[in-house]
């Protein structure tokens, strides 16, 4: 890079987080002089410490592991003759003028010659000390941004200080940082942390990673190990490629890259192993042919789907295991999880054991309890047995009942949400636990459910149910230890929703159609969107939807459903609608899952850009449940800005071309990314921080091939690098 080549970063001489200037250098004595007007003072150190503490940068390692956004070249000073407009420059130059104007707003001019040429430093804020500094004679260092124009080279508000000491060799390092944290003070913990931390590698010696090493390492020997590329990527030498560093293809962050999937993998598999040491009841379902599957069967009102099939007996091959089930079964909303999570209910209850099944919402549960108390009962009472019911808004005595029969073991199935694992529920013999719409549950709800065997040293079988599938390359790296069954085909006679994008300026003639919908013996729901800022808003917006539906449809029952509604009345309201008697149904997000009423045939979503993707794809599913042809609306409102943003717009077409819910997941992580995709909720793995799954899959093999031999043949090795990694997070990969 020749001296004089335009800055390839974008934005040197600021602050990341709060765009304020940052002082050239970090020489501490000097840091009250070069201090910039309106700059945040230095806080106390504690202040800082919190702030390092809140972005979870406690060890010396993680901090090490804490990496530069991007780098200011302070390694050489520019004359101004060769500075081009728009590069970020550091000169030495004297103080030839120096004068306050007031017009057209008070501001210091400060004029500087380094001998080549002249340039204007404009300040609009300043102290007499900067003044001082400034005045003429003053020999400085400045750093800046060169402006070009009419009155020649300018520069606003660069940071300056005396010139002279020498000029660092490596370049500065400007680092991700929060408000109360200044650049200063995290290089200064940076550098330390990088002195003090244990970096010694912990790879097996000739295990390399494949680091490409045909762009040359850029100032690291063709070996170099964790230290190496750490010392390089905080401290880089300043011939390195910055557009290497900036896109994380050079070797150095490629050799982080491999060392955090490989982090991840380990832990993977240490958590598959720890699993398989883990004991569960053998689950062996009755043969006899009047068994209670057979008669389960025989009373259903259809016949299960090949895929129902196939997954039943891979769930079932499972629960015959001594080793406990971790299986996921992903399919899409409408699929018919429910009768795949009764039979495996039925399974477990024939083998003399109890099953519980959670879900995330009372709606969800009640609905799951009505359709399994139908489907069970008649198989469970000649065995003097019931279906349980277990939610957090019961009333005290019913609530004591059910606690009483799922003790004694009567309750061969306890259907309810959270209040299912709560401490008080103990469970006679619990042998598998099913979680319906898993995602929406923690990883301490999971852990928690297990725990209920505890007392006989074993752990039920988990089957976790989900309609928003894992991608595969998540799959691949976040799950490693999750089996999976997947239910791709949806029961015979459905047709195919058809997704309409409409303004919401024609609202009105969204409102006709419903109508006609009513009219011919459908029903409808209307989904109101949720305010994020304002559950009253949220509330008030839905009150007034209702409102405006119910009065433009005469005749028409509207029902209105909300999360801050008692229980009894969104129970009232369900059994209106799903018995058929209430045609349209208003509400907040709160049907989101699950809800199974097959008559309805519209769903109308209102600001459906304000939803995400996923979310649109489990709303939209609600409808399409029956044979009549269904439709969804998704109502957009443009806004004062007059049009959509980009992801919305990449949302609502995704929607508009597709029906299928792994092609949604797709996009979903495409325009969202793994991080949120997952919901470190969910997951409560950390996410990856360097590695890319779907562009550093060479790293990724690597990972995969080389840590089970890791554990095997380096245990300690692969034990101090997964602490080094991910510190006390390890422990959450295995919920
Ligand atoms: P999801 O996978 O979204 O949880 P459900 O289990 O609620 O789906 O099933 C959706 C609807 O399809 C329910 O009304 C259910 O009774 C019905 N269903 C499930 N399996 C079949 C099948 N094999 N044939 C016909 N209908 C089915
Ligand atoms: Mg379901």
């Amino acid at each position: 890079m020749s001296p004089n080549a335009p800055a390839a970063l974008p934005d040197p001489g600021r602050d990341a987080a709060s765009g304020q200037p940052v002082p050239a250098r970090k020489s501490k004595s000097k840091e009250g002089a070069q201090a910039k007007a309106g700059a945040p003072a230095r806080p106390a150190a504690s202040a800082a410490q919190q702030a390092l503490q809140k972005m979870g940068l406690v060890r010396d390692i993680d901090l090490a592991l804490h990496l530069p956004l991007r780098y200011e070249d302070e390694t050489r000073i520019t004359l101004l003759r060769n500075a081009r407009e728009g590069d970020t420059v550091q000169i030495e130059a004297t103080v030839i003028h120096s004068e306050v104007q007031l017009r057209p707003r008070r501001m210091l001019k400060v004029t500087v010659d380094d001998g080549t040429a002249e340039c204007v430093l404009t300040f609009f804020s300043f102290y007499p000390s900067h003044q001082k500094t400034l005045s003429v004679g003053a020999r400085l260092r400045i750093r800046g941004e060169v402006k070009g124009g009419f009155w020649g080279r300018q520069m606003m508000h660069p940071a300056f200080r005396a010139a002279g000491g020498e000029l660092p060799t490596a370049l500065t390092p400007v680092y991700p940082t929060v408000a109360g944290l200044p650049q200063a003070y995290i290089r200064r913990a940076a550098a330390t942390a990088l002195l003090r931390a244990d970096l010694s590698d912990t790879l097996p010696a000739g295990e390399q990673p494949p680091v490409a090493r045909l762009h040359g390492h850029g100032g690291l020997p063709a070996l170099f190990s964790l230290h190496d590329a750490l010392q390089f990527l905080h401290h880089p030498t300043p011939e390195v490629a910055l557009s290497t560093l900036e896109d994380h293809s050079h070797p150095a962050w490629q050799r982080l890259k491999a060392e955090e999937l490989l982090a991840q993998q380990l832990s993977q598999y240490e958590a598959k192993r720890e699993r398989a040491r883990l004991r569960a009841p053998v689950l062996r379902a009755g043969a006899q042919p009047d068994g209670l599957t057979q008669r389960f069967l025989q009373q259903l009102p259809f016949g299960l789907t090949a895929a129902q099939q196939r997954v039943v007996a891979e769930i079932r091959a499972d629960m015959a295991r001594r080793v406990p089930m971790h299986r996921l079964l992903q399919g899409d909303v409408g699929s018919g999880k429910t009768v795949v999570a009764a039979l495996s209910a039925v399974a477990c209850i024939d083998a003399g054991w109890q099953c519980a099944l959670m879900a995330p919402t009372e709606i969800l549960a009640e609905q799951h309890f009505g359709k399994l108390v139908g489907w069970l009962e008649p198989l469970l009472a000649p065995l003097g047995k019931r279906v349980a019911w277990l939610a957090g808004a019961q009333k005290k005595k019913e609530r004591a009942q059910m606690l009483a029969l799922v003790e004694s073991g009567e309750a061969a199935l306890v259907i309810g949400t959270h209040a299912v694992i709560q401490e008080q529920v103990q469970f006679k013999n619990l042998a598998l636990a099913v979680i319906d719409e898993q995602h929406r549950f923690g990883v301490a709800q999971r852990l928690a459910l297990r725990q209920k065997l505890a007392a006989t040293g074993m752990e039920p079988h988990l089957l976790m149910m989900s309609a928003t599938p894992i991608p595969r390359t998540l799959a691949m790296s976040y799950y490693a230890d999750l089996d999976v069954s997947t239910i791709d085909e949806l029961p015979p006679g459905r047709t195919p929703i058809v997704t309409k994008l409409i303004a919401d300026s024609r609202k009105d003639e969204v409102i006709e159609r419903i109508g006609a919908q009513v009219a011919s013996g459908r029903q409808v729901y209307w989904v109101c969107p949720l305010i994020e800022e304002s559950e009253a808003l949220d509330l008030s917006n839905a009150t007034a939807t209702h409102a405006y539906l119910s009065e433009m449809l005469p005749g028409v029952m509207v029902g209105l459903l909300h999360s801050r509604m008692p229980t009894a009345e969104k129970k009232a309201v369900m059994e209106l609608f799903s018995a058929g008697v209430m045609g349209v149904l208003v509400s907040t997000t709160v049907i989101e899952v699950g809800v199974d009423v097959p008559n309805a045939s519209l769903m109308v979503i209102e600001h459906a850009e304000r939803f995400g993707l996923s979310q649109l794809h489990q709303l939209r599913g609600r409808v399409g449940r029956g044979a009549a042809a269904s439709a969804c609306v998704l109502l957009y409102s443009v806004g004062d800005s007059g049009r959509l943003g980009e992801t919305a717009k990449d949302r609502l077409r995704a929607m508009a071309e597709t029906n299928d819910g792994f092609e949604i997941a797709r996009r979903d992580l495409e325009i969202r990314g793994p991080g949120e995709f997952l919901g470190a909720r969910q997951s409560g793995a950390p996410m990856l921080r360097f590695a890319d799954l779907e562009q550093d899959t060479l790293l990724l093999d690597w990972a995969r091939e080389l840590a089970p031999r890791m554990l095997e043949q380096h245990p300690q090795l692969a034990q101090r690098h997964v602490s080094r990694w991910l510190g006390g997070k390890a422990e959450f990969l295995k919920a």
